[in-house]
């Protein structure tokens, strides 16, 4: 029975946009130290007031449309979107309703099976955000932080094409590598970044439940668990809820482990949407470059994987390190120019370096191994430590070979080690092993430890 069921899902994400300032005035929009410090009479709607679109955020609007395979429309306009709510000091939302700044996109994302799925993105549009709640434990009072309110936000909504709380998942994480690609948002979902609203509904056959929209989802971990819980919740009600018509609001109580009612939820007509009679319409097509903006967009997931993987040949967990770590992959490029590729995400990735060193100083270092004038172990053991403690890096690098005699150990070492030599002598190739071992101790990792062998054997011989 169970398997008759189809789930299907929707998400419509909000993402801050990392712009200098506010949507419609020239506060800063930046983590504030006290409540209410980044405010004016524009962003707390005093009457009298007018509006000044941002046009950097238009900008990221038509970037993140464009990375999305979106048509970017002639003619765009902000309408007011009404409701009441004591975040909202002008009483309305500067959104967008019928003409957003892109409309009818995609993007591939994979889904359990690494099958290649297509989400159909219905639009992407402009708004400002709202202010905080802060209900103070016990206190009969709320208060409210402005410092949110008018900042920059992007809404990108899909169709109802995911099938999974898994895919939903996924199509959120790769949503977010996208506009971390395009610098136009930190996405962190813990500060507040990056905030998903999801749309599910239960089918089978041509009968279905009502579409239950879930907030308050804030992590990835909560969105896959509240849909799972959710489709569940729906399947085992369907007899009863397919019966059922309106849209439903629900809410995630993460603490107990489900979705709780909160509303009916409003549509379209409730908000009273009108043309925002203090903003022109624009004309996109007009106001950008906008083939100068598609060729300057930076490559997407999918294609730096490729280049990850078949230009510099990493492996899986190098190259996925530095795919979602964009900071990681701009830096590894700069490394990386004339020297290997491979050593460079070697240490970036496997030795933790990530992007804590200078880039020529790391650059010297992989030079110096390349050529052999230095080794991994010394690297390890004496360059990397001292960097850490301040010490410049080419007077680090002095010390390799210059302070060993690798002769003068390799004889120590023979001579301290008579039973080794025997076996070695006797032919147990294992005793060389250690006998190399013991010469790489000695001299700290500087010598490479094909030579060390090398001149074991001639000893030995
Ligand atoms: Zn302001």
């Amino acid at each position: 029975m169970k398997e008759n069921f189809k789930t299907t899902i929707g998400l419509e994400i909000h993402i801050e946009l990392k712009t200098k300032t506010k949507m419609f005035c020239d506060c800063k929009n930046a983590d504030a130290k006290t409540p209410n410090q980044y405010v004016c009479p524009i962003c707390l709607g005093h009457p009298g007031t007018l509006p000044v679109p941002n046009k950097l955020a238009i900008k990221y609007a038509i970037m993140l449309g464009l990375a999305l395979d979106c048509e970017i429309p002639q003619e765009s306009k902000f309408d007011r979107k009404h409701y009441f709510y004591p975040d909202l000091p002008k009483n309305y939302q500067i959104s967008q309703y019928d003409m957003p700044f892109a409309i009818a996109g995609s993007l591939k994302i994979k889904d359990q099976n690494s099958k290649i799925k297509t989400i159909r993105i219905t639009r992407v549009h402009l708004e400002e955000d709202a202010g905080k709640l802060i209900h103070p434990d016990g206190a009969s009072y709320s208060l409210v932080d402005y410092n949110r309110g008018g900042v920059p936000l992007i809404e990108t909504v899909t169709e109802p094409d995911l099938e999974s709380p898994a895919q939903a998942k996924t199509f959120l994480q790769d949503l977010r590598l996208i506009v971390r690609y395009l610098g136009i948002s930190d996405a962190d979902m813990e500060k507040g970044h990056l905030r998903c609203d999801a749309n599910i509904s239960v089918q089978r056959g041509v009968e279905t439940t009502p579409i239950f929209e879930i907030k308050n989802m804030n992590s990835f971990r909560a969105v896959e668990r509240a849909l799972a819980y959710e489709a569940e919740r729906l399947r085992n009600n369907f007899e009863e809820l397919k019966t059922q018509i309106g849209k439903r609001t629900l809410t995630w109580v993460g603490t107990q482990n489900k979705t709780q009612e909160m509303r009916s939820k409003e549509e379209a007509a409730d908000y009273r949407y009108f043309p925002e009679p203090d903003i022109p319409m624009f004309y996109p097509h007009k106001m950008f470059d906008l083939k100068k903006i598609q060729k300057e967009l930076p490559e997407m997931p999918e294609a730096r994987l490729t280049i990850l993987k078949t230009k510099y040949n990493l492996s899986d967990n190098e190259a996925f390190a530095l795919l979602v770590r964009p900071k990681w992959y701009n830096y590894f490029q700069k490394v990386c120019l004339n020297v290997s590729p491979k050593i460079v995400a070697d240490f970036m990735v496997n030795e933790n370096l990530g992007v804590s060193l200078d880039v020529k100083d790391l650059k010297k270092l992989v030079l110096f191994l390349v050529k052999k004038k230095t080794t991994r172990s010394f690297i390890k053991q004496v360059v990397l430590p001292g960097l850490k403690k301040g010490k410049k890096i080419d007077d680090l690098l002095k010390l390799t070979d210059s302070t060993i005699d690798l002769d003068k150990i390799v004889q120590k070492i023979v001579r301290e080690n008579k039973g080794a030599v025997n076996n070695y002598q006797k032919g147990k190739d294992s005793a060389l092993q250690f006998l190399v071992g013991q010469v790489m101790r000695d001299t700290r990792g500087q010598a490479q430890a094909e030579e060390v062998a090398k001149k074991l054997k001639k000893i030995l011989k």
